[in-house]
């Protein structure tokens, strides 16, 4: 049976994966649990450049095993796209989304509502060898809300204000969230490459 490393040690993340990969054959794990240990730098200018280097620097330890990466983040509209690839580190320190939050509603005080749109964005690939590289993309359109709503989710789920449910992401529960958000649109699609890969 066939390796499958993900670039990850976020449980809900190889959770998500395990769950959509499930129908193949495949001997999912970790990075730790396959001994890798290394951290790959996220400093590419988009998210698929990322995922690429994280997902083929771990190919390139174990080469007998394919590789998924994924990376992703919130872009927001009249900020050009901000903070994008930054999205972790918006506010200057990893991962503080409460900043990041506070970062971000500072910025669009006076944007009105109709002016405050945005997107979620996932990239993420699959490194079988050499040839065999994947890549798919996901999107989800909303506004940034005026204030924070809502208290599942992480990150910038609280300030994404999706019209369709009139709820933000931090409003909505996380088996909603898995059947539309960006991260579930790129694994879908990624789910429908792969099908036609042979693994043997
Ligand atoms: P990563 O792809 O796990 O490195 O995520 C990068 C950053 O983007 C996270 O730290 C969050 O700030 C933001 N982000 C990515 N996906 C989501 C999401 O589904 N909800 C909220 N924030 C997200």
């Amino acid at each position: 049976m066939k390796n499958l490393i993900i670039a990850s040690n976020n449980k809900d993340k190889i959770r998500e994966i395990k769950e959509i990969l499930k129908k193949y054959k495949l001997n999912i794990m970790s990075q730790s649990e396959a001994g890798v240990h290394i951290e790959v730098e996220e400093d590419g200018k988009t998210f698929m450049e990322n995922a690429y280097k994280k997902a083929y620097e771990i190919w390139k330890l174990k080469k007998d095993s394919a590789v998924i990466a994924d990376d992703s983040g919130l872009m927001v509209d009249i900020l050009d796209g901000a903070p994008g690839v930054y999205s972790a580190r918006f506010a200057g320190e990893h991962g503080n989304s409460e900043k990041n939050n506070s970062k971000l509603l500072k910025l669009l005080e006076d944007v009105p509502f109709e002016k405050r749109k945005a997107k979620f964005v996932c990239a993420i690939i699959l490194v079988v060898n050499d040839k065999d590289i994947i890549r798919a993309q996901g999107e989800v359109e909303g506004y940034i809300a005026e204030e924070a709503r809502g208290k599942d989710g992480f990150g910038y789920d609280p300030l994404f204000y999706v019209p369709e449910y009139d709820k933000t992401f931090g409003e909505i529960t996380a088996s909603e969230k898995n059947t539309m958000s960006h991260r579930a649109i790129a694994l879908k699609k990624l789910s429908e490459e792969i099908s036609k890969l042979s693994w043997e």
